[in-house]
């Protein structure tokens, strides 16, 4: 896909982004992540008959195999020659239940790197918050995985194994994913991607059903757009102008709020979908009835959705989240200028839950 330059000298962006950062020490390419036309290919290269592509195929995405010594419908033989092939499956190095059944795990991939993806089951539901990236780089400080710095972008494999990990550990299929987990998604484009398309055709989980949630890089909103996918784009936009948001979110310097503001309109004209905002509520930051009035005058006649976080405090940040006064202030200030809001809390919070804070404790 046509990405703009961003890490070419003369972008604002230059000194963060590293769009092809290589997934180290994994090759060749694991075989998750490969559709079933690939692997019916792969089969044919290593001597197989093609109908061999198609078992594979189920075994990856359907019966959960690791290896290919557990696909027992395939000769032993074969599978022995081929044990040294990478599914690219993670391993487990930690898992913490939550009273509210949230599950939270950190998963070890191929280099030792370590990720956060996390379960929330609800009565309908069984929702993933994956990771795109290992740490992040955007330090937006309100962030636990921000204050812990970046090392790399994640291979398309790397985030497949996230869902269905959780989808094996509980025993039940995985209705909705969130790219809200580690990294910022949109300095991984093509690699989230292919793995949205990787999760909707083989995993078989609904392109609506999967919101990616970006702080915005110059020019990826319009480039996803052009991608012509059904997810839902949530925009963390945190604060109610740009004086603020640049006090939060240092990557604002460079991408304005409202340069921000008009990628999205494009985005909606493009593809005739509405854009979620997010926004964090930090007591007596951006939780003023002046901020809701702000904010609704950014958005008005814009086809979006307000999504409030109550701040999940983190240990490296003074922050406050408000109280559920002024929450409900908040929400009846927007409602009042008729934007659609939701205030969205978080589930878990006792395990460490806000962003990036349990890998950062188990460190
Ligand atoms: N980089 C992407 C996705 C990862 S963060 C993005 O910025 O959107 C997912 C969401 O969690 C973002 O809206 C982010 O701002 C929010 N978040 C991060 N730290 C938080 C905290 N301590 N409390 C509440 N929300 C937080």
């Amino acid at each position: 896909m046509a990405v703009s330059p961003l890490s070419s000298p003369d972008s604002p962006f230059a000194d963060i982004v590293v769009e092809h950062s290589p997934a180290a020490g994994i090759a060749p390419a694991p075989l998750l992540g490969k559709s079933l036309e690939e692997l019916t290919d792969w089969v044919q290269a290593q001597g197989q008959p093609s109908y061999r592509g198609k078992q594979l195929y189920q075994w990856i995405y359907q019966q959960g195999a690791r290896s290919l010594q557990e696909i027992t419908v395939f000769p032993k033989a074969w599978r022995q020659a081929m044990e040294h092939v990478d599914l690219g499956r993670s391993t487990l190095h930690h898992r913490v239940v939550a009273s509210d059944g949230t599950v939270k795990y950190l998963l070890r991939l191929a280099d030792g790197q370590i990720i956060e993806t996390v379960g929330i089951p609800s009565a309908k539901r069984l929702t993933v918050c994956v990771s795109s990236q290992v740490g992040c780089p955007m330090a937006c400080d309100f962030c636990a995985t921000g204050k812990g710095g970046f090392v790399r972008n994640l291979a398309t494999h790397e985030i497949v194994d996230q869902v269905l990990t959780v989808q094996e550990d509980f025993g039940q299929r995985v209705s909705n994913i969130v790219f809200m987990g580690m990294g910022e998604p949109l300095l991984n484009v093509a690699n989230t991607v292919a793995a949205i398309r990787c999760l909707n055709g083989d995993v078989g989980i609904g392109q609506r059903a999967i919101t990616l949630s970006t702080v915005g890089v110059p020019g990826r909103i319009r480039a996803l757009a052009a991608e012509q996918l059904q997810v839902t784009l949530a925009v963390s936009l945190h604060a109610s102008n740009q004086a603020q948001r640049l006090q939060l979110i240092p990557s604002a310097g460079a991408y304005p709020l409202e340069v921000l503001l008009d990628e999205c309109r494009e985005y909606v004209q493009l593809t005739g979908r509405r854009v979620t905002f997010e926004y964090i509520l930090l007591a007596g930051l951006n939780d003023q009835p002046a901020n809701a009035a702000e904010l609704a005058q950014h958005l008005r006649g814009f086809q979006s959705h307000v999504n409030l976080i109550p701040y999940n405090p983190i240990d490296e940040a003074d922050y406050q989240r408000p109280s559920e006064a002024s929450i409900r202030n908040f929400v009846a200030e927007l409602e009042d200028r008729r934007i659609a809001v939701t205030v969205r809390y978080s589930r878990g919070l006792e395990e460490n839950a806000a962003c990036g804070q349990l890998r950062a404790s188990q460190r």
